[in-house]
């Protein structure tokens, strides 16, 4: 199976790779800081190496990824969707290979090319090594490359600029779980949790988009096709349709579900306005629904509080909030529910997992655990998250956003569980189309 884009599009992803992704970035006094990439950009061209600094980068690659379909949600159609990915080239070998870590962000936001290339791949690459490392000298911390990539960023106005600090935030940690030589779940655990990574994550199938041609059968036979492949709970969209055609889609897919309510949950994406979103969680609460995702706009933390006022269901909201602070406003004047709400923030979309643990620290402070915690996207980085830091599970997306969308091509799905590779890193290599696209970038 090739990636699904045209040759037009893969010819501008390719020559965008080839050329050395990075620009150069224009100096006050007219000269040049940093190479481009492909050219071996080299990490410290600035300054020698700090004491005890072993490792270097010595290249930063970034390229478009189309992963567009003909689904829509109750926003927007993802005919023109596509995310970046991004390649960290380590001087570390193994194998007579460098080691290099990927990461792209996450699934449902587009690409962020011009914010990495002109901003924050060049802080990384002008960063000495002794800025981006840990104590050894011989693995990255990316919490100094946080800092790093952040200089010179004012707070606040988090949207586009924290989905490309994302996509490194997820190379760099994929690159130093390969340099510790253990899955990323582990590497987690040991450096920010317990050290007891749980074997097995939590999955939810997200899907039931509103498509063309796409009716009430078609959606059971979606859903039921899930169930096959080892899910116990699934997701659809809803908002998209008036209210009783949404009604109908929701009982059919509890027909498939033999009517077990909290094996679906349903997303909104935002769409309602106050009046709206209590009209469905009128006619969602009978159902008993695991969840109500997304009523209303995710930084109307006031309707969101009405909602919660109204509704004794469970709400899910947070892929939209893209910092501590926001989800700090969401806990604050949201009138959310500890007991029962669902927390999907992004950490691929947030920041990293930098961010994502400062939102963890916030949560806790008020007396939201990680069980509450299932992340948005879909992604492999999240499951090993989640693994490590004992979140309540993940996102997937079986039949969506190719290539970038699913786990690894070997994923067995038992009893709505994902079983974690021991494949060092975050496991892209176990994808292949995906790993082929990362591939591309270097090679
Ligand atoms: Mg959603």
């Amino acid at each position: 199976m090739s990636i699904p884009i045209d040759a037009e599009a893969m010819r501008c992803y390719g020559a965008a790779a080839r050329a050395g992704p990075i620009a150069r970035p224009e100096r006050g006094d007219g000269t040049t800081a940093g190479r481009a990439a492909g050219t071996a950009a080299v990490s410290g061209e600035h300054s020698g190496p700090g004491k005890g600094a072993h490792m270097r980068i010595v290249a930063v690659h970034d390229g478009i990824l189309p992963i567009s379909s003909s689904i829509r949600n109750a926003w927007i159609d993802f005919n023109q969707m596509d995310c970046s990915i991004v390649a960290v080239v380590s001087d570390v070998v193994r194998d007579h290979k460098p080691l290099v870590g990927y990461g792209f962000n996450s699934n449902g936001r587009y690409g962020q090319q011009d914010i990495l290339r002109r901003r924050m791949i060049p802080r990384l690459l002008a960063a000495a090594p002794g800025d981006l490392l840990d104590e050894t000298g011989e693995n990255l911390d990316p919490t100094k490359a946080w800092d790093v990539m952040m200089t010179n960023e004012k707070p606040g106005g988090h949207g586009e600029r924290s989905v490309a600090v994302g996509v490194l935030d997820m190379a760099l940690f994929d690159l130093a779980a390969k340099i510790a030589s253990v899955p990323l779940a582990r590497l987690v655990a040991d450096r920010y949790g317990d050290g007891t990574p749980d074997a097995r994550v939590a999955v939810y199938a997200a899907g039931g988009y509103y498509q063309p041609n796409k009716g009430v059968r078609e959606l059971q036979d979606e859903m039921q096709g899930f169930l096959d492949a080892g899910y116990v709970r699934v997701k659809i969209k809803i908002g998209g349709a008036p209210l009783a055609d949404d009604l109908a889609r929701i009982e059919a897919v509890l027909h498939v579900l033999g009517g077990n309510g909290d094996a679906l949950a349903v997303d909104a994406n935002g769409r309602f306005d106050l009046d709206t979103a209590l009209e469905y969680a009128n006619a969602l609460e009978p159902y008993g629904l695991a969840w109500y995702e997304e009523p209303s706009d995710p930084l109307d933390y006031a309707t969101h509080a009405e909602i919660a006022a109204r509704y004794r269901g469970a709400l899910a909201t947070g892929e939209n909030l893209f910092s501590h602070q926001d989800a700090r406003n969401l806990v604050r004047y949201g009138n959310v529910r500890s007991d029962r709400d669902i927390f999907q923030f992004d950490p691929a979309l947030s920041y990293g997992l930098v961010e994502y643990r400062r939102t963890l620290a916030m949560l806790g402070e008020h007396g939201i655990t990680p069980q509450r915690c299932i992340p948005h996207g879909g992604h492999q980085f999240a499951v090993h998250l989640a693994a490590a830091l004992h979140l309540g599970g993940n996102e997937s997306y079986p039949n969506e956003f190719f290539p970038a969308g699913g786990f690894a091509d070997n994923a067995v799905i038992d009893n709505g569980l994902l079983a974690l590779s021991s494949t060092p890193g975050i496991g892209i290599e176990e994808k292949a189309e995906l790993y082929r696209a990362m591939r591309a970038l270097h090679d």
